[in-house]
């Protein structure tokens, strides 16, 4: 069985795609979605595309989508792009991947419009961000910062086994090498982890 890769930007690898902005590229499984380093006063425009590819079947969740303290994209904007990316997944019901960058916070009250699973990926903050956003209802993908943060891994063994995804984002590492730190400290086999990360793709496209 292949690692499934739940947030990456390898075209070709097995998992879920982000789609690079305006891209007509048709992998197996994508992701689409405007992140906020792409809004732009034109951003109606990125919205449309987004619109016009997301029902696709092989589309299976909006994303990358959300909000970044660091980027120069004025912060009302951001959410108001935000906000109409949830309002489309939640029309068809699809998961949204969530980018956040220093506004943790903030993203408590987008959870509440949304009728769809949030999954916030690369997840790598502190174990007090990550208890209130799992108390709230998220799910926690992880990557590259597994492999060597410490705090990061406790945070992770603490993590349901329900809520979480593991992914390589834009690293250039092997998604086994996250499968197989994830699998020790979870204490399990990784075929046992592959069949756990399957599960919990089929409990957030379901949406049950
Ligand atoms: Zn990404």
């Amino acid at each position: 069985m292949d690692f499934f890769d739940f947030h990456h930007h390898h075209l070709g690898q097995f998992g879920i795609y982000n789609l690079d902005l305006f891209s007509d590229d048709n992998p197996e499984f994508f992701s689409i979605g405007l992140h906020p380093k792409d809004i732009t006063k034109d951003f109606e425009n990125a919205l449309d595309w987004v619109k016009s590819r997301a029902h696709e079947p092989n589309c299976l969740a909006i994303g990358e989508c959300g909000l970044d303290a660091l980027v120069e994209v004025d912060s009302v904007l951001q959410e108001e792009v935000f906000k109409q990316q949830i309002l489309l997944a939640n029309t068809l019901q699809k998961p949204v991947i969530i980018h956040c960058v220093r506004r943790h916070s903030d993203l408590l009250k987008f959870q509440k419009i949304a009728k769809v699973p949030m999954i916030i990926h690369g997840f790598n903050k502190k174990e007090n961000i990550a208890t209130s956003l799992l108390n709230a209802g998220f799910y926690l993908s992880f990557g590259k910062s597994l492999l060597e943060n410490l705090s990061l891994q406790s945070v992770f063994k603490e993590c349901p086994d329900n809520r979480f995804f593991l992914e390589t984002d834009a690293a250039k590492i092997n998604i086994s090498d996250i499968y197989e730190k994830a699998s020790n400290i979870k204490a399990m086999s990784t075929s046992e982890m592959q069949h756990l990360i399957k599960q919990n793709l089929n409990l957030i496209l379901k949406n049950e």
